[in-house]
C-alpha cells in the first residue's frame, strides 16, 4: 500500500490524494514484487502526469504499471505470470476517483451504510452479477481466488473507474481480499463508524483474524471531515495568502474566495479529533494556521500471514 498527501498546496490542488492497495500474486517473492512495482509507478506516475483530468491521469498511471510489470514478468522466468490486483482513490475537492482491477475493493461508508464502489473482477462475482451466485456463496466458494483481471499477466489491460461525489462524513477503505472476504459489510461500516481511522484499521484486521484470516491483509481507511469544492480553474496557481500549513494538515482545492476546503492529514501521528476553525494550536495545524483539517486521513495496517 501507499498514499502520497502532497505537501505542496498547488499540487494538492491539482493532483489531489492518492491512496493505493495491491495485492500481489504469483508465488510469495513474485507477488510481492508486482505489488511493489503497481503501488510505486502508479504513485510516482500519477503525480508526473501535470494534467488535471484525474481520471485520466489516474487511468494512464496504473496502465504504466501494468507494462513495467508485464516487462519485469517477460525479463525473469521465474517472476513468469507474476501479477497484482490494484485498487486506488485519488480524492481532490469534492470528488473521489477510484479505480480498480482485480478484487481488491474499494467501499463507501456514509449515514450508515457500506456501500462497495469498485467491482471485484473475479469468476465467483462475475456469476454474482449474472444472478448465478448470491455474495454469501461468493464468500466461501471454492474458486472465490480466481480473478479474471489483474496488473501484468497481459501486455493491456482494462480498468474500472468509479467518480463518487464525497459528502462531510464519508469515510472510504480500500482493502484486499483478506479483509472483504472475512468481514461483511455491516461489520465494516460498524467498525469504521465507531473508531477513528488508524484505529479501524486494526479493528478491521482483528475481526478478520478473529473471523478465520487465512490470507494477508492489507486496509487503508480514509475519513473525509468536510468535503472541499472542484477547483473552477485549477491550471491557475492557486494562491493561499500566505498560511503556513503544518506538517500533518493539508489542503485539497482550497481557493481564495472558497468556504468549504478539504484537507487532509496523515494518520500516522495521533489519531484525528475535531478541531474547530480559526485554532491557533493544536495536534492538527501549525501556529498561525486558520484551516480547519477537514480530512482526517487513515493510515494502514498490513498483516502477514505467511502460510
Ligand atoms: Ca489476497
Amino acid at each position: 500500500m501507499a498514499y502520497v498527501i502532497p505537501k505542496d498546496l498547488q499540487v494538492m490542488a491539482a493532483k489531489g490524494a492518492l491512496f493505493i492497495v495491491a495485492d500481489g500474486m504469483g508465488g510469495h517473492a513474485a507477488g510481492e514484487v508486482a505489488s511493489e512495482i503497481a503501488v510505486d509507478t502508479v504513485s510516482n506516475a500519477y503525480y508526473q502526469d501535470d494534467s488535471d483530468d484525474v481520471a485520466t491521469s489516474l487511468l494512464q498511471a496504473i496502465r504504466r504499471a501494468n507494462a513495467a510489470i508485464h516487462q519485469r514478468a517477460a525479463e525473469n522466468m521465474l517472476r513468469s505470470g507474476m501479477g497484482t490486483t490494484c485498487v486506488a482513490a485519488v480524492l481532490r475537492g469534492n470528488m473521489a476517483y477510484i479505480a480498480n482491477v482485480g478484487d481488491s475493493r474499494a467501499y463507501l461508508v456514509r449515514n450508515g451504510q457500506a456501500k462497495q464502489i469498485s467491482q471485484d473482477h473475479s469468476w465467483v462475482y462475475e456469476q454474482v452479477r449474472a444472478g448465478l451466485l448470491t455474495e454469501d456463496q461468493a464468500r466461501t466458494h471454492a474458486q472465490r481466488n480466481v480473478i479474471t483481471r489483474c496488473l501484468g499477466t497481459q501486455a493491456e489491460v482494462e480498468i474500472d473507474v468509479f467518480p463518487e461525489q464525497l459528502e462531510d462524513g464519508d469515510s472510504l477503505v480500500l482493502c484486499t481480499d483478506g479483509l472483504s472476504g472475512l468481514v461483511g459489510d455491516d461489520e465494516l461500516r460498524k467498525i469504521v463508524e465507531q473508531f477513528v481511522p488508524q484505529e479501524s484499521v486494526y479493528h478491521l484486521v482483528e475481526r478478520a483474524n478473529e473471523n478465520g484470516g487465512p490470507d494477508n491483509i492489507t486496509a487503508i481507511v480514509v475519513h473525509v471531515q468536510e468535503v472541499g469544492v472542484e477547483p473552477p480553474n485549477i491550471r491557475h496557481p492557486v494562491r493561499v495568502g500566505g498560511r503556513e500549513v503544518g506538517e500533518d494538515t493539508k489542503v485539497l482545492g482550497l481557493l481564495p474566495s472558497s468556504q468549504g476546503t478539504l484537507s487532509a492529514r496523515n494518520g500516522e501521528v495521533r489519531s484525528s479529533t475535531t478541531v474547530p476553525l480559526h485554532i491557533s494550536s493544536g495536534p492538527l495545524a501549525s501556529p498561525g494556521t486558520a484551516i480547519a483539517p477537514q480530512l482526517a486521513a487513515e493510515e494502514s495496517s498490513s498483516k502477514r500471514n505467511r502460510l
